[in-house]
């Protein structure tokens, strides 16, 4: 049972219900409902998930049970006070779901030059107005209570993908006492009632927030076991690999995954920051991972790249400009129910805006099917026929 603030009952629960090699199907329930695994969590970076109403998130061909928020981009704009006097996160946006919040600590890490790191914090300046900002462990927790989300994650610091051995341990380091205090400051937080989002629950949770921890480590296996033991030692609901996909080689990344998530606690949800594409998802659900989020799907819709069951898939191409198929012959969304290459084609070419938001939508829903067949396949035990049949499938054609 995994406890979480002043009373003695969980704030969230992860059943596994079925394990194929290290894949794993399971139900994480939280205090805004449950949401089965392995779980895809489109990415709402300043409160929108990018050109989807939320309606049409929640229709059923789409239909994800947990979304993301960005602590870093919340903060900053509209403001923390601004979305605690509107009631929180779920309220000021309209979206009753669960929702969880990163830490900010990954997007202050991105500003570069920007920034300096320093032990009691990042200080940095904004992206919005240039204003000199200081973000630590404690006022990111601060932030996310205020915001109200089901999951909040560790303030950690990332070392880049090709980082040495010392430069990486004591980044790692750093993300382990900044780990600690992120965690004693979420406890004071849960006490005071702090969290927004506090809800009453029927279903034996505390209504109360639940923080995950970050394992560091850059590419460095040793370290990584390292920063594991220490994150598990301080104690969290789940766990998070974090700092991937940031320079480091593609089967690099793929090694850190293989050798850390299947020693990950098995009775918490793992889960993998800012990764990736479907077949990258779909090799992590083989390691043992469990929850997802990445800007892919609605980012590459704007930019006019399409995600397919035979691969990616570019609507600029002149090959398409007379082309009746939907963007892809297997897909049942609604987009691809009623539009062809062709009219998604010209509305790019023209800078419609229905461009972005019909691309968006198909990548979404293909994103959200992968992961329901990922799980049917786990719970059914054919995860990995599914796995080679759609490996198959994609480099069958290949763009
Ligand atoms: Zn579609």
């Amino acid at each position: 049972m995994i406890t979480t603030g002043n009373d003695n009952k969980p704030a969230i629960r992860f059943d596994l219900i079925a394990q194929e090699g290290e894949a794993r199907a399971g139900v994480l329930t939280t205090r805004r409902g449950e949401i089965e695994t392995p779980v895809f969590m489109p990415v709402g970076t300043a409160g929108t998930v990018k050109g989807i109403r939320f309606e049409e998130l929640e229709s059923e061909e789409l239909d994800p049970k947990i979304i993301l928020g960005n602590t870093y981009h919340l903060w900053l704009r509209p403001g923390i006070e601004t979305i605690r006097e509107c009631g929180g996160l779920h309220k000021f946006i309209g979206w009753q779901r669960a929702l969880l919040t990163d830490s900010g600590g990954f997007q202050v890490w991105s500003l570069g030059a920007l920034r300096k790191i320093d032990e009691e914090g990042t200080h940095f300046r904004s992206h919005v107005d240039g204003s000199a900002q200081f973000l630590s462990p404690e006022i990111s927790m601060e932030v996310q209570a205020a915001l109200g989300s089901e999951i909040v994650m560790a303030f950690d610091e990332c070392a880049p993908g090709n980082a040495t051995h010392e430069e990486t341990l004591k980044s790692m380091s750093l993300t382990s006492r900044w780990a600690k205090r992120s965690r004693t400051r979420f406890d004071q937080l849960q006490g005071e009632g702090a969290d927004t989002g506090r809800a009453v629950t029927t279903n034996c949770l505390s209504g109360a927030q639940a923080i995950f921890g970050i394992v560091q480590g850059a590419s460095h296996l040793s370290l990584r076991r390292e920063s594991l033991a220490q994150t598990v030692e301080i104690g969290f609901d789940g766990y998070a690999l974090g700092g991937l996909s940031v320079g480091e080689e593609k089967p690099v990344m793929f090694e850190v995954i293989r050798e850390i998530a299947p020693v990950m606690p098995a009775d918490r949800p793992r889960y993998l920051m800012g990764i990736g594409t479907p077949e990258d998802l779909i090799d992590a659900v083989a390691a043992g991972i469990d929850m997802f989020d990445c800007v892919l799907p609605t980012r590459n819709g704007r930019t006019g790249q399409a995600f397919t069951s035979s691969g990616k898939l570019n609507i600029k191409n002149a090959q398409w400009a007379k082309d009746s198929r939907p963007i892809d012959e297997l897909c049942n969304c609604s987009v691809c129910r009623r539009h062809s290459r062709a009219y998604l084609r010209h509305l790019y070419l023209s800078g419609e805006m229905l461009a972005s938001i019909l691309l968006t939508h198909h990548n979404l829903a293909f994103f959200l099917d992968t992961m329901r067949a990922v799980r049917q396949s786990i719970r059914s035990g054919v995860f990995h026929k599914f796995r080679r049949e759609f490996t198959e499938r994609l480099n069958a054609n290949g763009e």
